[in-house]
């Protein structure tokens, strides 16, 4: 999420887990072992109810964010496993403990290695992020004048990698509404109906994939991709001139499809239709930012 500070970045991630489906018994079982493991289950909560939120300092280091020490223990990702990761201010992050989040964001699980042993843990989290838009905060925002220079604002977008961003599937900019907007709109959709939404997507892949494939479409694999993804020759050369005109890569093609399956699976579509894939390349605003460096 990109947008000025106070447009509500972090009460919107805050939000998430409350429009996410309940944890499942296994889910909690899994999530609760690591917070046994590290002595962090409270007294009266012997089982974890509600999925995790975690939002660690940007001062964390790498080994604080994937685990580390020596017996390894599980990190930030592990303790948000089944949960929401929340990094707030991602620019600044240092280099290496965002650079480490790659290989569990792929696949839901992180390896340690040590000399003797590796040790992996589970680490299946939503990863949600926030920016602003340049050092200052101010940038396109109508009410204050931004102060910095281009050179800083791109020093800034600087900081964040085209590899991490490339996992991001969803640029979103969150513009700073007004206080009287925000306290004159009660009629938004609540938390409970989204929530809804989303279980009734969930069910549309399971009944998709049966009981032995992905649980969801981002675990999708790429011959499910071409199986459940089909595009017609419009939709296929929509993509192309996509991915043309944005210089993205192959992982950002496969998980703009996966995106589009989801936003498909909301709507209660069977078929990819071109709008799905058109929303789903619009929510890739930051790789349109840095290419128009
Ligand atoms: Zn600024």
């Amino acid at each position: 999420m990109i947008g000025a500070p106070g447009a509500g970045k972090t009460m919107l991630s805050r939000r998430l887990p409350t429009i996410l489906p309940p944890l499942t018994s296994s889910e909690s079982l899994e999530t609760t072992r690591i917070y046994s493991a590290l002595g962090r289950l409270k007294a009266d909560e012997p089982l974890l109810a509600t999925r995790p939120f975690r939002d660690p300092h940007h001062t964390i280091s790498d080994a604080g964010m994937v685990g580390g020490g020596n017996p390894p223990a599980p990190g930030e990702i592990s303790l948000a496993h089944h949960g929401v990761l929340f990094l707030d201010e991602l620019p600044e992050f240092h280099r290496r403990s965002l650079e480490v989040l790659r290989q569990p964001l792929e696949h839901g699980h992180v390896t340690i290695s040590r000399a003797l042993a590796s040790t992996t843990f589970p680490a299946s989290f939503i990863l949600v992020a926030s920016m602003n838009p340049c050092p200052c905060g101010y940038l396109g925002d109508p009410r204050h004048a931004c102060k910095c220079s281009p050179m800083q604002i791109e020093r800034y977008m600087a900081r964040i990698s085209g590899p991490l961003l490339d996992r991001i599937d969803l640029h979103i900019e969150v513009p700073a509404v007004p206080f009287q907007e925000l306290s004159a709109s009660s009629d938004g959709t609540s938390s409970a109906t989204m929530r809804e939404q989303v279980g009734r997507a969930r069910r549309a892949q399971q009944r998709r994939f049966g009981s032995h494939g992905p649980a969801l479409n981002g675990r999708m694999t790429s011959r499910q991709l071409r199986k459940h993804c089909a595009l017609d020759e419009e939709g296929k050369a929509l993509l192309k001139n996509a991915m043309d005109d944005l210089g993205l890569s192959a992982r950002a093609h496969d998980r703009i499809l996966r995106m589009a399956r989801t936003i498909a699976d909301l709507e209660g579509c069977e078929n990819l239709r071109q709008a799905h894939v058109v929303e789903a390349i619009n929510y890739r605003t930051l790789d349109r930012k840095l290419w128009a460096r």
